[in-house]
């Protein structure tokens, strides 16, 4: 029970062979739905409820992304004329694409390596010149910096939705929120029957920060089109923002994109990288992601086994940021049980929830203690895997009282092998879930 900071990873044709032998390390699968069909998501949820159950899905909606059509490999000169057109030129075949540059408008192309600057545009083509030159191939992303858009969520991931909740994801990543209301009409469609992680990677989401959070069941820092976006050396400061709300509202954070991205082609990490992770474990995100690493990268193993090492070492030494309280009674039991913990001197923080947020409230303060998070449902057993410090089990029995709540965890605590003093944080089990108001210092001989 050492890591606190959790560790996600993206599924892809690297790691589908080692599932088996990261499952212990690996928190978290990321499905990208972005690329594959609905077999292949199929086969991949289906991979990982066989070889790691105990691990927990997220599946990524693609979101409105833009993205060059199949143009092989073309090199892109300093200065040249480029043609944008369903069928010829650079294929872009979105409309939405014709409609949301204007002449003027600078395009990023490939994560932002290739830029371009559009001189006309038409119903369905677009004439630009070259300002950053580079070697383009099909598939990559495109961003328009300066696009607003009025929705975040299309048609086809409304679909891949369906398909991801049939399938059992525990979490919904949402790509390209915008506002509020993107996060609203997915929780709408979704009905709790899954978390609502928003990925923050438009300004449009930067100036509505505040708002999204409030309205998610979680966040993700989706560094790579956000750098595209608002230009990355505007990252770090929005970075520790995003982080800073989550942490606020007690909303789990994912740190994402390019974390250790060097090993996609090597088996060490490069400095920076490993100082990247340290910084973003003391500021206490509640998770970190490879994508590239671990979906098509060389050395998946050695990715995870680094970030795991990089974590452990980092956690040993720095205590991570503990946010402001928050104004409620609920919030100020958590916080008492964190201040209860350390001066009884209890490794252990046992929570028993409902709901889930008993233990969100507590996680959210990073406290030394180890948090076991005790529930019924095995629903919330799963989605609490994301929560900094967080320890789920599933009780096959739901106290009726105070007593037998004290009870249960006392046998429970026992049977983990847990001695001396532990803090009991509860909602009454007689009122309905959700509240945090029951708190015991415990000894166990
Ligand atoms: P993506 O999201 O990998 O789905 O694009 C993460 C990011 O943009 O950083
Ligand atoms: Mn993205």
């Amino acid at each position: 029970m050492s890591r606190k900071t959790r560790i996600v990873a993206t599924l892809g044709p690297s790691l589908e062979k080692l599932v088996d032998k990261v499952k212990d390390y690996v928190d978290v699968f990321r499905i990208n739905l972005a690329h594959g069909d609905s077999d292949s998501h199929k086969r991949y949820f289906e991979l990982i409820k066989t070889q790691a159950p105990d691990s927990s899905i997220l599946a990524d909606l693609p979101g409105p992304k833009l993205r060059v059509g199949d143009i092989g490999k073309v090199e892109l000169k300093r200065g040249q004329e480029v043609v944008f057109s369903p069928d010829h030129g650079i294929i872009v075949q979105e409309a939405l694409f014709y409609k949301s540059i204007k002449p003027g408008s600078t395009i990023l192309l490939s994560d932002g390596l290739i830029r371009i600057r559009i001189k006309t545009v038409d119903k369905d083509s677009a004439v630009g010149e070259v300002l950053t030159p580079g070697v383009l191939t099909s598939r990559k992303g495109i961003n328009i910096p300066d696009m607003t858009l009025d929705y975040g969520l299309t048609d086809n991931d409304f679909r891949l939705l369906d398909e991801a909740l049939s399938l059992g994801a525990d979490y919904i990543g949402l790509s390209f929120v915008l506002s509020e209301n993107d996060v609203i009409k997915a929780k709408e469609k979704i009905n709790n029957r899954a978390w609502v992680i928003s990925k923050i990677e438009k300004n449009q989401a930067v100036n509505r920060l505040f708002k999204i959070v409030e309205e998610s069941d979680g966040v993700m820092v989706a560094r790579g089109d956000l750098g595209v976006e608002i230009g990355l050396e505007n990252l770090p400061y929005v970075q520790r923002k995003i982080i800073k709300v989550s942490k606020l509202l007690g909303k789990p954070v994912i740190l994402a994109t390019q974390v250790l991205e060097s090993m996609v082609s090597n088996p060490l990490p490069s400095r920076a990288e490993v100082i990247d992770v340290a910084n973003s474990v003391y500021q206490g995100v509640d998770a970190i992601m490879l994508s590239d690493e671990t979906a098509v990268g060389q050395y998946p193993f050695e990715a995870i086994q680094y970030l795991n090492n990089i974590i452990k070492s980092s956690e040993d030494k720095v205590k991570p940021m503990r946010p402001s309280p928050m104004k409620s009674t609920d919030d100020a039991v958590a916080f008492s049980s964190v201040s209860l913990s350390e001066l009884s001197k209890s490794e252990v923080i046992a929570v028993h929830s409902r709901s889930g947020l008993s233990v969100i409230r507590v996680s959210r303060l990073r406290p030394k203690a180890s948090i076991l998070a005790f529930t019924p449902d095995p629903v919330v057993a799963r989605r609490v895997k994301l929560c900094w410090g967080v320890y789920p089990f599933t009780l096959n029995e739901n106290p009726g009282d105070l007593n037998e709540l004290v009870t249960t965890l006392d046998k429970k605590c026992r049977e983990l092998g847990v001695r001396g003093n532990l803090v009991i944080v509860a909602g009454d089990p007689k009122m309905e879930s959700g509240r945090t108001n029951l708190l015991k210092l415990h000894h166990i001989d």
